[in-house]
């Protein structure tokens, strides 16, 4: 999610600050303009939001650029409709022009080259799996079985381990270490790693191990890749600085493959991600396969998930910015709305600190929360 300000009413603290003075004064707003220091205006402006006056902030408005966010975001933030939007058309702008006119191709293949690097990996070890396409013989992952390779691609090496580690590789309980029989000794030797001899096992821990899975899953299509899911969460589940990673790298891949936002909740689990991104697939697919059949784009597109990216332009004043904040900053509200709402306000405060000093969730102005059962329990419930 980026957010940034367009443009915003100049002077923005000093408008308010005049317009609220004309009421009580004999001459126009001009010469009240030219009169007001910073200390009266951050003075008037402390005044009125104690007071609740609120219409003088009507007069300044900010125009913000909001890109990289969900369609339910979308459905959320227009609910607040003292403000003024213009939204990215999923009509107009297809996410999936390339897969559309088959510019895939070239990544296609050399998926194809990794995922059979991953295969000789997983025959290294002499154990069998069950072929997934096209993209090697079972012949020669016989031969690889009887006559493991001795030098691997440098190109295809993380592919290849990573085939060899589902196969073969081993997590251990003591804190977080990887085992290999020591018998891969020449192939783990051409990798940048360490790895130490304990007893027949060839055995890297710590920071080194994680850096090893770092290596063996970098670049990972999530759909496909051939990989265990099992043996990948696990090493999320026992290794947080690994599952940090994966979790940058599969929000990546889904912003790039599907257009679509990892929602915070999804995020934390990796189990939920695999899940997620295996229903992103699927209705990609879907949208693909209806729009070849001739299916118009706005109709297909109904199949297209309430995470798909839209990119948008909204314009609110500052009293209508402060019932945004009051709702959306608080913690009961959604957690994408709710980052973007924190943004805002970070930007706004920037611009016009003393008009948005006491703007945010009700507690951080009151020190009481108005939510009552749902408070988040950060302040005290106002009875
Ligand atoms: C935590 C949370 C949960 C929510 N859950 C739901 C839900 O389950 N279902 C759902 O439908 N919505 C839900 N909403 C949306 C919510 O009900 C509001 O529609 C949304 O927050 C916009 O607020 P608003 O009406 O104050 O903003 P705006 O539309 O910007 O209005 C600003 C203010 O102008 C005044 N105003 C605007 N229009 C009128 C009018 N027609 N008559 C009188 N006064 C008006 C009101 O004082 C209003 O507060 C939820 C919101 C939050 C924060």
């Amino acid at each position: 999610m980026r957010v940034t300000v367009l443009t915003y009413t100049p002077e923005p603290e000093k408008t308010v600050a005049a317009a609220a003075r004309l009421c009580y004064s004999r001459i126009g707003a001009m010469g009240i303009m030219e009169n007001l220091t910073d200390e009266k205006v951050a003075s008037f402006i402390q005044k009125l939001i104690n007071s609740g006056h609120m219409s003088p902030l009507e007069h300044v408005s900010f125009t913000f650029a909001v890109e990289g966010v969900s369609r339910t975001l979308l459905a959320q933030l227009t609910r607040h409709r003292i403000a003024s939007y213009s939204v990215q058309s999923l009509r107009y702008n297809n996410p999936f022009e390339e897969e559309l006119s088959n510019q895939d191709e070239v990544q296609t293949t050399c998926l194809k080259a990794q995922n059979r690097a991953y295969l000789q990996g997983f025959a290294s070890s002499g154990k069998y799996i069950a072929l997934v396409g096209g993209d090697i013989k079972e012949d020669e992952l016989e031969e690889i079985r009887k006559n493991p390779p001795d030098k691997i691609d440098r190109e295809y090496l993380g592919h290849f381990l990573r085939g060899l580690f589902d196969a073969d590789g081993k997590i251990t309980d003591d804190g977080f270490s990887l085992s290999f029989p020591e018998k891969f000794h020449s192939i783990l030797s051409q990798t940048p790693f360490e790895f130490e001899q304990k007893g027949e096992s060839l055995v890297l821990s710590g920071k080194k191990a994680v850096d090893f899975c770092l290596f063996i899953y970098n670049g990972l299509d999530f759909v496909r890749s051939l990989y265990s899911r099992e043996k990948l969460a696990n090493l999320c589940k026992r290794a947080p600085e690994f599952f940090s990673k994966i979790k940058t790298q599969a929000r990546d891949y889904i912003a790039q493959r599907y257009y679509c936002v990892l929602p915070a909740e999804i995020e934390k689990n990796i189990d939920a991600i695999l899940t997620y991104i295996a229903a992103l697939e699927n209705s990609k697919m879907a949208y693909l396969e209806m729009v070849k059949m001739g299916v118009d784009k706005e109709d297909a597109r109904y199949i297209l998930p309430m995470g798909t990216c839209t990119n948008l332009v909204v314009t609110m004043n500052a009293r209508s910015l402060y019932n945004f904040f009051n709702l959306r900053c608080c913690e009961r509200a959604q957690s994408e709305i709710r980052q973007l709402a924190r943004m805002m306000l970070n930007e706004v405060r920037k611009i016009a600190p003393n008009l948005f000093k006491k703007a945010g969730a009700p507690c951080e102005a009151t020190g009481y929360c108005p939510e009552g059962a749902f408070s988040c329990g950060k302040y005290p419930v106002r009875n």
